[in-house]
């Protein structure tokens, strides 16, 4: 039977799959939901009809996270919540590639999904799981993208849900999705992490079921995007799986969905896995600048310090205290991975070289390209190596963000919240400003030109 388990070593308790449950009731440890090999199935077997249901019409098989059920802890009943989510393209990218130092470069972009974000392929499970438990009121903390997403699945499900989110510290894109979908929203004073530790405050509460990636059922949903990239890669390993880092439950998910494929020989050999926070809120890259020097082993206990103000303009990564940090932690050194922090000009410019590729998205997503850019210089990353950048949300996600970039306008968050006069702009370095012309052909032809000229020597400098 598949069962939540306690993750730490020390503990380890069980407990069923159907017990209300957001952290071990013994020691407060995460919870992993285990299923075991013998009930998921056959490596061959199932990649074949894993392949097979691609073109089946029938709506779980459409889902590219039912699409996976044999790795899910659902029976084949379960009353699924599903709004077609993942299938999310696998992009080559030659501009950031190059822009990397890389031969090659593929973009995995979750912003594709439902609501433009990864939550979704996480939601759909959870909230699935709200329905078997007979859940009422689903509730969440956001920095806007979970909120977005909760919202729209609740919906779906014709269930209440309530989101709290850092009052001035979500994109209007990802509010506005939020009120569409028909949530209650409530504005706490604070920030994400203000609101994070308000709302485990409520978990004793029967009548709320929480959402958060703590609950062991969004992680179950998310790590599938492992299996659909291997499957879009002809199951051929990368060597570098690089996401950015805010809660790490993405970074936990996809850990745990290559080593289950790997425990069910779909695969044989591990990606390593990189995070990359944003400088101002890098508690994770912290804890392993501290502990590279002698790569701990699985076991060894290490601490995480929070980062009680954390600032970055990437709001969907400004989370200073990650509740699934153990979780990454350990498939960082299981994989031999890494972990490091870019800065706010760093990312600007990422995201927009992600723009130049056709792509795009949110300021979050482009720690990735930033990140791979600096591991190619530090020669931790060979250029010929197969990298995967995994964009976790949408280019409309924060417009706001991209407009003042290209009008050079960007401001480090002290200035945007009005605490410095000084805030450090942000250079647009490939800023693309708009040209007011007159409405005569003339005038049109004239400036398409000298614009034209300006982008071929633009071009050639870098
Ligand atoms: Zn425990």
């Amino acid at each position: 039977m598949a069962v939540q388990r306690c993750i730490e070593p020390a503990c380890g308790a069980t407990f069923g799959l159907n017990e209300r449950l957001y952290v071990c009731s013994l020691c407060g440890g995460l919870l992993d939901i285990e299923k075991p090999c013998e009930l998921i199935g056959e490596a061959l077997a199932l990649r074949e009809v894993w392949m097979t249901r691609l073109a089946s019409p029938d709506t779980s098989d459409r889902s590219g996270v039912w699409r996976f059920r044999e790795l899910l802890p659902f029976s084949d009943n379960a009353p699924i919540v599903s709004l077609a989510e993942g299938n999310t393209p696998l992009y080559e990218a030659p501009r950031s590639a190059r822009y990397c130092g890389l031969q090659s470069l593929k973009l995995k972009h979750q912003g594709s999904n439902p609501t433009g974000s990864f939550k979704d392929t996480g939601m759909t499970t959870a909230v699935t799981q709200a329905r078997i438990l007979g859940a009422r009121l689903l509730v969440c903390a956001s920095t806007g993208n979970t909120a977005a997403s909760l919202a729209a699945y609740a919906a779906r499900a014709e269930l209440a849900c309530a989101i709290l989110v850092p009052q001035g510290q979500v994109s209007l894109a990802k509010l506005a999705q939020t009120l569409d979908y028909g949530a209650m929203v409530l504005e706490i004073e604070g920030n994400f992490d203000d609101a994070m530790r308000a709302i485990r405050e409520l978990a004793e509460d029967e009548s709320i079921y929480l959402v958060n990636s703590i609950n062991p059922f969004r992680i179950e949903g998310q790590k599938t995007v492992a299996a659909e990239l291997l499957q879009q890669l002809g199951w051929q390993v990368p060597d570098h799986l690089v996401m950015p880092g805010g809660n790490l439950g993405n970074s936990s998910a996809f850990g745990k969905g290559f080593r289950e494929l790997f425990d069910l020989g779909l695969i044989d050999r591990l990606p390593q896995l990189t995070v990359v926070q944003a400088e101002g809120a890098a508690p994770f890259a912290h804890l392993f600048a501290r502990h590279e020097q002698y790569r701990p082993a699985q076991d060894t206990p290490v601490k995480l310090t929070v980062i009680e103000n954390p600032q970055t303009l990437a709001s969907a990564i400004n989370i200073g205290a990650p509740v699934s940090w153990q979780k990454a932690w350990r498939e960082i050194v299981w994989t031999r991975g890494h972990a490091l922090s870019v800065s706010e000009q760093e990312i600007a410019d990422a995201k927009a070289i992600i723009g130049r590729d056709g792509v795009g998205c949110e300021p979050a997503s482009a720690t990735t390209v930033a990140g791979i850019k600096r591991l190619v210089a530090d020669s931790i990353v060979g250029k010929d190596e197969n990298v995967v950048a995994v964009l976790t949300g949408h280019l409309l996600k924060d417009t706001d963000y991209v407009i003042n970039y290209h009008r050079e306008t960007l401001y480090t968050s002290d200035h945007a919240e009005g605490k410095t006069e000084t805030g450090t702009r942000i250079t647009g370095t490939f800023a693309n400003h708009p040209v007011r012309v007159s409405a005569t052909g003339d005038d049109i032809l004239k400036t398409l030109e000298c614009e034209q000229q300006q982008r071929k020597l633009q071009n050639q400098g870098k």
